[in-house]
């Protein structure tokens, strides 16, 4: 009787130990989960974000693979990341054009799917380094709308299984999910913000913005860095016979136009009405000089086509100049005010010597 107490006590015992093991276990990772979270909720911007999300989860989880899915139809975050400077920034962000394929994926449940990892299932989640062995795919919802999918993947066959518990998953994908959406919004009302609503190029606060940067580059890199003004001739006119809307939608294709001739690196912005300014950076004035032809040609040799009769002649008259780093000495705003002075000087010459031309100043 006595070795049966003692053996059952014993049996308690291991028991006991083994609850206070488990206990202790999720008590250490609510505590990282929390931590986490933490983090998720206080991150500075989009790309703050992506970044505890797609590297902090792997260190703080110990997980092999993070991978995030966006549905991202209208290419607006990869837009926005663009601007950001942060087009290749994520290898382990891939996007997506539709929902279906995911919404197929998580079925009607929309719950976070456990297991064993299945190629011809999860290859395109995880499509970076060698496959994981059990997953965990979260759905990202947001008012029952699924964004996208975090994708976690363990070396460890045991460490996703189907059926087990799954409210820490969920909860990490509704912060997930929702930090995503405040990011991306934030992030789109400032982009807003430095947008011309007209003609989608930046705007004037923009390009002042730029300037200022551009020029601290030339500082810094003593690269030269060449200024455009381009300014439409006698617009006044194309709104006084076609009427203001014709003229609206001159302005966004001569906004296309300028833009098709330049690289991704420039910046373009509508300075105002029927101006706009571009800033190329490290080009020389040769180069610069080419570019605004191009420019000039590709506004003035194709009529403008808007519709019923409205097919127009455009032209624009464009001033160029040019900051070297020997002229960038000194305060960074004068000089961002004198390259402007001499592309603006040098447009009111290219008017005056007969419009639909280059002039360059300075
Ligand atoms: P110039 O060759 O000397 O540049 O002559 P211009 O007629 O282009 O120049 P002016 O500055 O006299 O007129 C510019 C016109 O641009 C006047 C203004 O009504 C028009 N404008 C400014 N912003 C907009 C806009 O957003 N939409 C339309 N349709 N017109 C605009
Ligand atoms: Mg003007
Ligand atoms: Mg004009």
């Amino acid at each position: 009787m006595s070795s049966d107490l003692h053996s059952e006590n014993k049996t308690l015992r291991r028991r006991l130990t083994a609850v206070l093991a488990n206990a202790r276990h999720n008590e250490e990772r609510m505590r990282r989960f929390h931590e986490q979270e933490l983090r998720l909720l206080s991150a500075n911007g989009l790309v703050d974000l992506l970044r505890h999300v797609l590297v902090g989860h792997r260190q703080v989880f110990g997980l092999e693979s993070v991978t995030l899915t966006l549905v991202d139809p209208e290419y607006e975050v990869q837009r926005l990341l663009a601007d950001l400077g942060c087009s290749d920034g994520f290898p382990e962000l891939r996007f997506l054009d539709s929902a279906s394929a995911l919404a197929g994926f998580f079925g009607s449940a929309q719950l976070p799917k456990l297991g064993s990892y299945r190629s011809e299932q999860h290859a395109a989640l995880f499509h970076l380094g060698p496959p994981p062995a059990s997953v965990a795919v979260l759905p990202l919802l947001r008012q029952r709308r699924l964004i996208g999918s975090l994708n976690l993947g363990s070396r460890e066959e045991g460490r996703f299984i189907p059926g087990s518990a799954t409210d820490f998953l969920e909860r990490l994908g509704a912060v997930v999910a929702i930090g995503l959406e405040n990011a991306i919004n934030h992030e789109r009302l400032k982009h807003i913000g430095l947008t011309d609503a007209l003609t989608g190029v930046h705007n004037r606060r923009y390009f002042d913005r730029r300037l200022v940067e551009e020029v601290e580059r030339v500082q810094r890199t003593h690269q030269p860095l060449a200024c455009l003004f381009l300014d439409v001739d006698h617009f006044k006119k194309v709104n006084d016979t076609y009427g203001h809307q014709v003229g609206d939608r001159v302005l966004q294709e001569v906004a296309a136009r300028i833009k098709a001739q330049l690289r991704l690196s420039d910046a373009l912005g509508r300075y105002g009405g029927e101006e706009f300014s571009a800033l190329l950076v490290q080009t020389d004035s040769a180069q610069a000089l080419d570019v605004a032809e191009r420019i000039r040609a590709a506004i003035a040799a194709e009529p403008f086509r808007l519709g019923g009769d409205h097919n127009l002649t455009v032209t624009l008259s464009v001033g160029m100049a040019l900051l070297t780093p020997e002229d960038c000495c000194g305060a960074l705003s004068a000089c961002a005010e004198r390259l402007v002075a001499q592309a603006d000087e040098a447009v009111y010459r290219a008017k005056q010597g007969g419009r639909n031309r280059v002039e360059r100043g300075g």
